[in-house]
């Protein structure tokens, strides 16, 4: 049989909070008890914001709490030339178009937003009547046609049988941006990770419940590209804060760079991840040998993971002398 690979994949948007620990202990240690080879990839693509440093401080974290990595650290913006390549396949394919409607103008004129998603549905009915068969950098970005009635299935590790519509849920969707016409464009996330996961030969791919939805998008793009088979997915539910919303910064802030600096140790952090995964009844500390020794799949809650202000507080809590 041959050896199952999986990634870890960071956006550098500010470096790591809460939730990604939690996504890249239960990945790492997935990964290392089912023997599956780990590739870091930092995705500093589709992501204006990358401060210099912040790369560099990610990885450092990752290592703070006792994640290793197999290869990589892999930079997503300098494989350019690959993602290039896919857009002109695409294109003589006939299955992408230039699209330069703004959020706006596609609200205007289609659906109302999605809920929750933050994005905006594309329908089939504002598509231009025609495509060109090449690609051009130029134009400011380029949409993937989404057939009306394409089902994508797949049985996902944690949240088990799905079936997803793309079309339902978002439409023509982009795959390429130029957002400063002085700058050369690139691959939109959805591309990119297309893309990288095939070349790295990703088998498994483990991350939070808001990028289900995605996975059909990807899906898609797997099977147009000739690039399958496509990988198995694990999605885990998000952490979120007491008000049931997805981590951000309005719950304070959860920077695993902020708690370092407030002398918290990364044994605490993994005690508090530990807790989320089902594997204590309450947070205590606990290493990475330990998480990898304990974790199971099987114990994560099946509901959205809370952080507390208590949860907070345990991590700062100083143990008696
Ligand atoms: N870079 C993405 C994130 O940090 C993860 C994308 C993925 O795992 O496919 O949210």
């Amino acid at each position: 049989m041959t050896r199952g690979v999986t990634r870890l994949a960071p956006s550098p948007t500010g470096a790591l909070h809460l939730g990604n620990a939690r996504t890249f202990l239960a990945t790492w240690a997935l990964a290392r008890s089912n023997g599956w080879r780990i590739v870091l990839r930092v995705e500093d693509l589709d992501t204006p914001r990358v401060k210099p440093g912040v790369i560099d401080l990610t990885i450092d974290l990752l290592s703070w709490l006792g994640i290793d990595w197999d290869e990589g650290p892999y930079i997503q913006s300098a494989d350019r030339d690959e993602h290039a390549r896919a857009m002109r396949r695409l294109a003589a394919a006939g299955l992408v178009y230039p699209c330069a409607m703004s959020r706006t103008e596609i609200e205007a004129a289609a659906s109302a937003p999605q809920e929750g998603s933050g994005e905006v549905r594309f329908p089939a009915s504002l598509r231009p009547p025609s495509r060109p068969r090449e690609f051009d950098d130029a134009c400011p970005s380029w949409r993937f046609v989404v057939e009306e009635e394409a089902v994508v299935r797949f049985d996902d590790l944690f949240a088990g049988p799905q079936a997803i519509r793309p079309a339902s849920s978002i439409g023509d969707f982009i795959v390429w941006t130029r957002r400063d016409p002085a700058k050369p464009g690139q691959a939109a996330y959805q591309l990119a990770v297309v893309v990288d996961d095939a070349r790295h030969g990703v088998t498994h791919v483990v991350r939070g419940d808001d990028l289900l939805d995605s996975a059909a998008r990807q899906a898609t793009l797997i099977h147009a590209l000739g690039m399958g088979p496509q990988p198995t997915y694990c999605h885990l539910p998000l952490v979120r804060g007491e008000d049931g919303k997805r981590l951000a910064k309005r719950h304070g802030d959860t920077r695993l760079d902020m708690y370092r600096a407030a002398g918290v140790t990364p044994q605490r952090v993994i005690g508090l991840v530990a807790s989320w995964c089902g594997m204590l009844p309450s947070p205590r500390p606990m290493d990475a040998r330990e998480f990898l020794a304990t974790f199971d799949l099987n114990r994560i809650p099946r509901e959205p993971i809370t952080f507390t202000a208590a949860d907070d507080r345990w991590l700062r809590a100083r143990p008696p002398a």
